[in-house]
């Protein structure tokens, strides 16, 4: 039952944003860690209802295992657990009598006297005669046992279903209890407290969990020893995984020069924060440095390292792994450089708005850090701990409160959500909540209403979340040690550029020509985003009020009334709901007001180019020969189609063009492969662009002629 975990296994940070580690963050949909294990919960013992027939002589059973399971579970039904007691052997037959006797047989051996010291706990042992004798026979070659003797006559009382449980038999500690144990432990808690806590956290009433504190205390001190005993052996395998991590960073650098990598020693000259990213993450980043999300998801026990990523969105709506590091703590000097660190690897280059979690530690560092940055709290990240937050104390409540919850967090208005806000705490008395006071001392970094006006790309959305989850989860699964770790993220960080193709095809619903024109401009992620809103549009009315601008209001529903405010001179749009700003994707409104005004395809600028379909990760942005390269290939495309189209209708065109065709291709394909693989200019930037090399030591970057973009 004592094990330490002997492999890397990375587990999702548990200790709150609160800074209190009593917290206990169950995930929300992540279901293996939410919610305890049915066996765990002593009730549903209760629930097998089938009984167990009583053992007989002559019972025969494959395997003297078996029969000893069996004995057990049905002295478990009976009220009493069982143990081995003697067994026989013989040369021919081996093992060939085994007894098994209740846990109260015999009597407690007399203490020796010697030593004082000894604990005098007091034997349940009391003679019992309550037994299983099984003999081994061989049928036709086969061994098989049977019962020789069965009495079911105890001298004691047999236990209620409530009590039996609590025999050290029956009393065990799952995988997953275990390791919040250890969590907790290295945290400073005393064994009682992490008891209460365990108990809070599964909703278990005191004294009803599989296991008790004794055993919880056996379990802890048993680990300790065992730490101790490896705790050499442990920390030179930690040590020699993080240097073979440097070594292949070096190495990595010298087969791609795009590849770029830093890390930082600690007092006793061991490794203790790492960095890398790659040439397509940097070359990805200058395209699409709007918007950064910085994710500290999960956290190694082995090597006591937290893993933090940095994802972007690209034009497709798919997340781009920008980079990552591995920090020795949570503390704002590690979060700090890793901030900086990524700074240099991206050229100097600040994100406009960085999305994280909301660590106290990670925030300072992203003020101090990144000062022109606008941070915003990932509302996903919020809503994954609301339920460990309210359920247990709001009770019944809580369902009603995650609703006003969620409409707080969609409001428009500033001055409205405050007015709310304050209601909503008097309504469900949470006015000393820490975590109410938590969520509304950051308020100005998740709601709706304050950061409509930061860039976020739609990287706030679940979906988006789930993919980066997604990402970080593939390549847990499979390492098992660091250097096999980097390797994993290397062949995800391939397979997610290999992946980008455009494959989807998105419908026009409307005559409406602006929908045309924005198909043949956007990307099909960003098309279907603005076609919602311009389906939605023909529900709005509008009305111009004298100064021009206009009111839009939806022609059922009171609510959701904007105003759009019109510069003709300019042909600047700007509408009160701030969906433009926030997304990059006009509004319904806006769009209702295009309509109105005659707009048959809308201003170039509001077509972002992080929207449009040239914008494409394939593209070298410091060369044009892609954009040559696409024109050929869409004008040998349609020669090609024709080709086809006229070849097919006869039997003699079709011949004689696969046979030219083949010929001709054949010709074309042997002189190329005679021309020069190379000529100084990348055409292929599937690849890490080699134009963009970094100067620095370490793989740095120290190019800073970029200042932050805001
Ligand atoms: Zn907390
Ligand atoms: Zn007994
Ligand atoms: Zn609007």
């Amino acid at each position: 039952m004592t094990s330490i975990p002997s492999k890397n296994l990375w587990i999702r940070r548990q200790q709150c944003p609160c800074g209190d580690w009593k917290c206990y963050i169950a995930y929300e949909g992540g279901a293996e860690e939410a919610s305890p294990a049915p066996e765990e919960l002593v009730n549903t013992e209760k629930a097998s209802p089938e009984a167990i027939v009583a053992p007989y002589v002559g019972m025969l059973f494959k395997s003297d295992d078996d029969a000893f399971e069996y004995y057990g579970k049905f002295a478990r039904k009976n009220g009493f657990s069982v143990r081995k007691e003697r067994s026989r052997l013989s040369p021919q037959l081996g093992v060939y009598k085994r007894d098994f006797v209740c846990h109260r047989s015999g009597f407690a051996p007399a203490k020796k006297s010697n030593g004082g010291h000894q604990r005098d706990r007091k034997s349940v042992r009391c003679g019992c005669d309550a037994k299983m004798h099984l003999s081994k026979e061989i049928v036709e070659g086969v061994s098989q046992w049977f019962v020789a003797q069965f009495s079911n006559v105890h001298n004691h009382e047999l236990l209620e279903d409530d009590q039996v449980r609590l025999l050290p038999a029956y009393r065990k500690i799952n995988e997953a209890a275990q390791e919040r144990i250890l969590l907790l432990s290295k945290a400073g808690f005393p064994v009682n407290r992490i008891v209460k806590m365990l108990e809070l956290e599964k909703g278990i009433q005191g004294g009803q969990m599989p296991y008790m504190e004794r055993d919880v205390r056996n379990f802890v001190q048993n680990c300790k020893k065992v730490v101790q005993e490896n705790e050499a052996m442990l920390s030179e395998k930690r040590e020699n995984d993080i240097l073979e991590l440097v070594r292949a960073c070096k190495a990595m650098k010298e087969a791609d020069d795009g590849f770029v990598y830093d890390f930082t020693m600690d007092e006793h000259n061991n490794v203790a924060n790492i960095a890398w990213s790659y040439g397509v993450s940097v070359n990805a980043y200058s395209m699409f440095n709007d918007v950064v999300y910085f994710d500290t998801p999960y956290r190694s026990i082995m090597y006591g390292l937290l893993i933090g990523a940095w994802f972007g969105i690209d034009n497709y709506g798919r997340t781009i792994f920008f980079g990552c590091v591995l920090l020795q703590d949570e503390t704002r000097r590690s979060f700090s450089w890793a901030l900086q660190t990524f700074v240099r690897f991206m050229g100097g280059r600040y994100p406009q708005t960085i999305v994280t979690d909301l660590d106290p530690e990670l925030r300072d560092a992203v003020r101090r850090e990144l000062p022109g940055t606008k941070h915003v709290i990932s509302i996903c990240n919020i809503m994954s701990k609301v339920p460990s937050w309210f359920s247990l104390p709001l009770g019944s409540r809580y369902e009603e409160f995650k609703s006003e919850f969620d409409a707080l967090y969609h409001m428009d208005n500033a001055e409205e959500f405050e007015l709310r806000w304050n209601q909503m705490i008097s309504a469900f008395g949470l006015g000393a909540d820490k975590h109410i006071d938590l969520l509304y001392y950051v308020h100005a970094s998740w709601a709706l209403s304050y950061i409509k006006v930061f860039f976020l790309a739609r990287i706030e959305k679940t979906a988006y979340s789930k993919s980066t989850d997604a990402f970080l989860k593939g390549i847990f699964n499979v390492q098992t040690c660091l250097p096999r770790f980097f390797e994993q993220v290397g062949v995800a960080v391939n397979i997610q550029h290999q992946a980008r193709q455009e494959t989807q095809h998105v419908y026009l619903k409307t005559c409406i020509p602006i929908e045309e024109q924005a198909r043949s401009i956007l990307t099909p992620f960003a098309f279907s985003a603005l076609q919602r809103e311009l389906l939605q549009a023909m529900e709005y009315a509008t009305s111009e009020m004298p100064n021009g601008s206009y009111i839009v209001r939806h022609f059922k529903r009171m609510d959701g009334e904007r105003l759009v405010i019109w510069l003709p001179e300019e042909e600047q749009i700007h509408c009160s709901c701030k969906e433009f700003e926030f997304s990059g994707i006009l509004c319904r409104h806006a769009l209702r007001v295009f309509i109105a005004k005659n707009y048959f395809e809308l201003p170039e600028r509001y077509y972002l180019n992080r929207w449009r379909r040239e914008c494409s990760l394939l593209l070298d942005a410091d060369h044009n020969n892609q954009s040559v390269d696409d024109e050929w290939f869409q004008e040998y495309q349609s020669l090609a189609e024709t080709l086809f189209a006229k070849s097919s209708r006869t039997k003699e065109r079709s011949d004689y063009v696969r046979g030219e065709l083949t010929k001709e291709l054949t010709r074309i394909l042997s002189e190329v492969r005679n021309l020069p693989e190379t000529d100084g200019v990348t055409m292929d930037s599937t690849v890490s662009p080699t134009s963009r090399n970094l100067p620095g030591t370490n793989g740095v970057a120290t190019d800073t002629s970029v200042s932050p973009t805001s």
